[in-house]
């Protein structure tokens, strides 16, 4: 591998516009850190481009050394694919420009921007892009795979705001999609990942919003069990305008927490309202005030803030490990599980995220785009979260085996970026349906399976038409 990434970079030398870094140069070991601290990998090269050219420079000199590249954007995917042992990174992290049309609400961002760069881009001009909510992920990623946060029930996911992409495919020619040109592959990145091409762009739609109503509560005791009970049968009636959803985990040692509660499990509510405000206080508030909630909390904020407010809890090179699955509804004896698995948690840092989509994401046909079916409305993500390697297998354990015994409550189906790096054979299952149309897209555009580091849709020997 030395010597082959050694080749490209004498190819590169000469006409990449970028920086091309290997180990030993002193912005490597910055350069080749990632978010997930359990995948840390060292590669041979990261080359970090300039612009378009250089992504079209790296791919072709890849591909002619037989390097199957990792591409990266922010770096967060769960699964680490965004590094490699020994090979080579298409880094995309300069390219981070973000052009706004105020007129028609769109925005063009290149394939390398962080939600944060698109989020203040947008908001100084008073619109909004629905996307995740920590504003270090990367746009690339979380776009390609579908996109869920803040505003998905008023506005659809992010995947469902793209107008269209241009990227650099395996042969390292250009392209556009969108509704005209190459319309299968415009279906297929919409949810398909980074199976397709570098995106060097994104065109996406906006929608004018700066401030939400953002809410906060924690549910303890017998409290727990009966607020998401509460939750699943009033958010099937709830308006696009409500997002609500728990975390649920141990309490911190915080102020905001009353002493004899700390270390204890907790529910924690988020309810966000995204529209007019006076009309969102009296539901945020009937969300909230539930029972004996605790430290209930109630503000308009600017969007900016939201978007940026979980972003310390989950900082870059800790341990994490996740599972993730979709309920069609939360029984009972699903809740009863939840909580029993709090009990027994290794680490404080872990999470069980349940958040419910609906709204305008569900009334996007399911053959609509690549990400498919949103008929099942719960999401549930098992989230480990810790800091030592000796922690390991604890963690691991722990999360494996509450979503074991979850699963046989859950819909088949999961949503490709909460997947770990262990569960290829569940890639077939994210797709379902649409993966005979995945992999006749893949097939025509990707032949030689050359962008294989993602939760990877194989080529076909055969070639099938394509679908518009
Ligand atoms: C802290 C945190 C918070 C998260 N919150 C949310 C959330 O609110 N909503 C949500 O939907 N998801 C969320 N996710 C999951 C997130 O969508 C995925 O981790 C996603 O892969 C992150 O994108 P990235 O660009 O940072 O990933 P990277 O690790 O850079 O890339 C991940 C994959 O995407 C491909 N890729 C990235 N950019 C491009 C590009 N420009 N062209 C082609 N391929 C590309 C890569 O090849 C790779 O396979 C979160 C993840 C983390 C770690």
């Amino acid at each position: 591998m030395v010597s082959t990434v050694e080749e490209i970079c004498s190819s590169l030398r000469g006409q990449f516009r970028g920086d091309l870094l290997r180990p030993g140069h002193a912005e490597f070991r910055e350069a080749q850190r990632i978010w997930n601290g359990m995948v840390a990998r060292t590669p041979g090269l990261i080359a970090r481009c300039n612009g378009v050219a250089d992504v079209q420079a790296a791919v072709r000199s890849a591909s002619a050394s037989g390097v199957f590249p990792a591409v990266r954007c922010g770096g967060h995917s769960l699964a680490g694919f965004s590094s490699c042992e020994g090979g080579m990174v298409i880094d995309l992290s300069r390219m981070r420009e973000v052009r706004i049309d105020v007129a028609n609400r769109r925005a063009r961002f290149g394939g390398g921007c962080l939600l944060g760069d698109v989020d203040r881009a947008t908001q100084a001009v008073g619109l909004a892009f629905p996307a995740g909510v920590v504003s270090h992920t990367g746009a690339g990623g979380l776009v390609l795979g579908g996109g869920t946060g803040w505003l998905n029930r008023l506005y659809g996911l992010s995947c469902d705001n793209v107008e269209g992409f241009t990227l650099v495919a395996a042969d390292g020619s250009v392209l556009r999609a969108n509704t005209k040109e190459n319309p299968a592959l415009f279906w297929a990145l919409r949810g398909g990942g980074g199976n397709f091409g570098v995106v060097t762009e994104f065109e996406v739609r906006l929608h004018p919003l700066t401030t939400v109503l953002f809410g906060s509560a924690l549910h303890f005791g017998d409290d727990i069990a009966r607020v998401l009970r509460q939750w699943r049968d009033f958010m099937p009636e709830s308006p696009d305008h409500l997002r609500w959803g728990f975390s649920l985990t141990i309490a911190p040692d915080a102020p905001h927490i009353p002493a004899r509660m700390r270390g204890l499990p907790v529910a924690s509510a988020s309810a966000v309202w995204a529209g007019n405000i006076e009309k969102g206080r009296s539901q945020v508030a009937r969300v909230l005030r539930f029972s004996n909630s605790v430290a209930v909390s109630i503000e308009e904020i600017p969007f900016l803030r939201l978007q940026s407010m979980a972003d310390s809890e989950f900082p870059r090179g800790r341990r994490y490990y996740t599972k993730s699955g979709f309920f069609q509804s939360l029984t009972d004896s699903s809740i009863e599980i939840m909580l029993e698995s709090l009990a027994a948690i290794p680490s404080p840092l872990n999470q069980i995220e349940l958040a419910y989509l609906g709204g305008a994401a569900a009334r996007v046909g399911a053959d609509e785009t690549a990400f498919g079916d949103r008929s099942a409305p719960f999401v549930l993500n098992v989230l480990g979260n810790w800091l030592k390697p000796e922690d390991d297998a604890a963690n691991v354990g722990w999360v494996r085996t509450l979503f074991a015994r979850l699963r046989p409550a859950m819909v088949p189906g999961v949503y490709v970026n909460f997947m770990s790096g262990d569960e290829e054979e569940r890639v077939r299952e994210a797709y379902r349906n649409r993966w005979e149309r995945l992999v006749a897209v893949k097939s025509h555009y990707d032949p030689k399976n050359f962008f294989c580091l993602n939760q990877n849709i194989p080529p076909s020997a055969k070639t099938a038409p394509l679908d518009p």
